[in-house]
């Protein structure tokens, strides 16, 4: 199991990544006409979240549950013990918590969010601070939720969306220092690293970064707090991209990872498998700090609010998180997804990330103002001329301020998400091929606005309309080009 991912040289042509696995259950898919994809848009108002899936080709929203699992994992579903205490499922998955992430203690959650529920309502305090590479957005409403503030410490150059900085995810030293002498070391309630940081484009963090982090936080006797959820791929990177860990096994890169931190959580719907998630420590008294928690919120403690089959498979999961042949491929199809459209001209976040290919949406639709959502915009026109969903990673995801003026985000992506071994090659070149359609007639691309935006995590229910009529626009123009094709 523990193989190494394989290099295959094609003898002549370009090199292309090859699926380490066949297909033996499928389902199938809808590619339905452009005409009902634009109705589908006016039902779901213009919010990917909010269509049906028989309205969608390719399902590029998000990798959250949607990885494929493994046949060894619906046949431990099989062997669930689902009693409500004392199960042995939970034990195989303490033991495999242990052997691969090597925390003693565990805490089940039904997935990640839940995680930073307990986490936040057990260790902040209003007025706290919590200094992070960069925040996820759910992470950053539950510290909103329990009073506390978040400071994001990014090196300089982790929002250019063209780099060849390898470790976009690093946080910046200095700025964490000085974070904390700003702050008083009192106010700060923990320092929490994200792998693989997800709104900016899945960009990994280094070990070497982690250790300078640890070596603050035992200065001045801080906490530090992993979010785990996509620490597989993190781990594949740092294999490839860190000199010091070119040799070391995926197993051993994520062992030194977690045992850097005090505390890890993640969604095992990213990390393992398709439900769950967990919260775990070597510190009996971070354990004890947040036990009571479960059983209030999520349930009881050998089963956190998931059911016990899915518990059996985050735990074969958590096995085959070190398996660099199943961890490398959906890395290696999302670095051939970027540098095909990077070769086209087309802006995407370089270098290839986790998670999916990111497309710079201020850039492609740097016509739409930004209070007008481009990456929004792009995300409904990519449906629209294509059937594949994406999801907006920009200012619709991002908050209102206290007086209820717009935080403008950092940066527009549109995010395909490539969960792993879901999509074959042929679909990732369809994408690519409806971007290099849309890249040419982008300035047809309209901005959109609200209306309806709903007061916490507005992304997920908001309704929006187009500002003009450039969706009908578009849909012209597609059907002159592209005749009778759906
Ligand atoms: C998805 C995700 C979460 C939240 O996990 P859910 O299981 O979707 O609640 C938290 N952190 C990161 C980095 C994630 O990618």
């Amino acid at each position: 199991m523990n193989q190494q991912s394989p290099v295959i040289h094609f003898y002549k042509g370009e090199n292309i990544p090859v699926e380490l696995h066949k297909t033996r259950i499928v389902q199938k898919l809808f590619l339905v006409p452009i005409e009902r994809r634009l109705e589908a848009l006016r039902e779901g108002g213009y919010n990917t979240f909010q269509l049906q899936t028989t309205d969608v080709f390719l399902d590029m929203l998000t990798d959250s549950g949607t990885n494929a699992m493994s046949d060894n994992q619906l046949a431990a579903m099989m062997q669930a013990d689902d009693a409500y205490a004392g199960s042995q499922s939970f034990v195989r998955l303490q033991k495999a918590v242990e052997d691969i992430l090597g925390k003693k203690y565990l805490l089940p959650v039904h997935q990640g969010r839940a995680a930073e529920n307990v986490i936040s309502r057990a260790f902040i305090k209003p007025g706290n601070i919590i200094p992070m590479n960069y925040h996820f957005t759910t992470v950053l409403a539950h510290i909103m939720e329990n009073g506390g503030k978040i400071e994001e410490l990014l090196c300089d150059d982790a929002l250019e969306m063209k780099s060849s900085n390898p470790f976009k995810g690093n946080m910046d030293i200095q700025k964490l220092e000085a974070c904390i002498q700003k702050n008083g070391v009192e106010n700060i309630t923990f320092i929490r690293m994200e792998a693989s940081t997800n709104l900016i484009g899945g960009q990994p963090f280094s070990i070497k970064n982690l250790l300078e982090v640890r070596v603050i936080c035992d200065k001045y006797g801080i906490m530090l707090v992993l979010d785990a959820s996509l620490l597989g791929e993190n781990a594949y990177l740092i294999k490839q991209r860190e000199e010091t860990f070119k040799e070391n096994s995926i197993a051993d890169i994520i062992k030194t990872m977690t045992g850097i931190a005090d505390l890890v959580y993640f969604s095992a719907r990213k990390l393992t498998s398709s439900r769950g998630g967990g919260i775990c420590t070597n510190r009996k008294e971070l354990y004890q700090k947040m036990e009571a928690l479960i059983p209030l919120f999520e349930g009881f403690l050998t089963y956190g609010g998931i059911s016990i089959r899915e518990v059996e498979a985050m735990a074969v999961g958590m096995y085959e998180t070190i398996d660099e042949s199943m961890i490398c491929q959906s890395p290696n199809f999302i670095k051939y997804f970027v540098e095909t459209l990077d070769s086209k001209g087309i802006p995407v976040v370089t270098p290839p990330g986790v998670l999916g290919c990111h497309v710079d949406a201020m850039s492609f639709c740097s016509h739409i103002p930004q209070n007008e959502y481009p990456a929004g915009a792009l995300a409904a026109a990519f449906y629209l001329i294509s059937g594949v969903r994406g999801m907006e990673r920009g200012t619709i995801s991002s908050v209102r301020d206290e007086k209820g003026d717009e935080i403008l985000a950092d940066v527009e992506l549109l995010r395909l998400a490539v969960p792993r071994r879901v999509f074959t090659l042929s679909q990732i070149k369809y994408a690519v091929d409806r971007m290099e359609w849309l890249y040419e007639n982008r300035k047809l691309i309209g901005g959109l606005k609200f209306i309806y935006e709903p007061p916490v995590l507005r992304f997920f229910m908001g309704k929006l309309a187009p500002t003009s009529d450039w969706p009908l626009e578009l849909m012209a123009k597609f059907r002159r080009d592209f005749g009778d094709s759906l």
